[in-house]
């Protein structure tokens, strides 16, 4: 079951389970829109995987499968994941 973080990971902006604007990589490191696309160009600063939009999980699903309350804020190093982007933003996520 996919962990539901309620904040961006990089710029501490608060993402609701209902939230359109939170992204995921595969392994559930959340960032807001503007970090993931523009910050960090579609590559995952900690995995060099690609981003996609975090479904929303319905109102009566949370009831049972409670959404996480526990804020991951821990803002990157911008040196090191332009290394990183540099060497993979021009790859397409199927040949990362
Ligand atoms: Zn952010
Ligand atoms: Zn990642």
């Amino acid at each position: 079951m996919l962990t539901i973080r309620p904040n961006c990971e990089h710029c501490d902006k608060d993402l609701p389970n209902t939230s359109t604007d939170a992204m995921i990589c595969s392994f559930e490191c959340t960032y807001c829109t503007t970090c993931a696309l523009e910050v960090f160009q579609n590559v995952c600063p900690s995995c060099g995987g690609n981003f996609e939009k975090r479904p929303i999980r319905p109102k009566n699903m949370v009831l049972k499968h409670p959404v996480s309350h526990k804020r991951v804020f821990a803002p990157k190093d911008l040196e090191k994941a332009q290394i990183l982007m540099t060497k993979l933003k021009d790859t397409p996520p199927k040949k990362r």
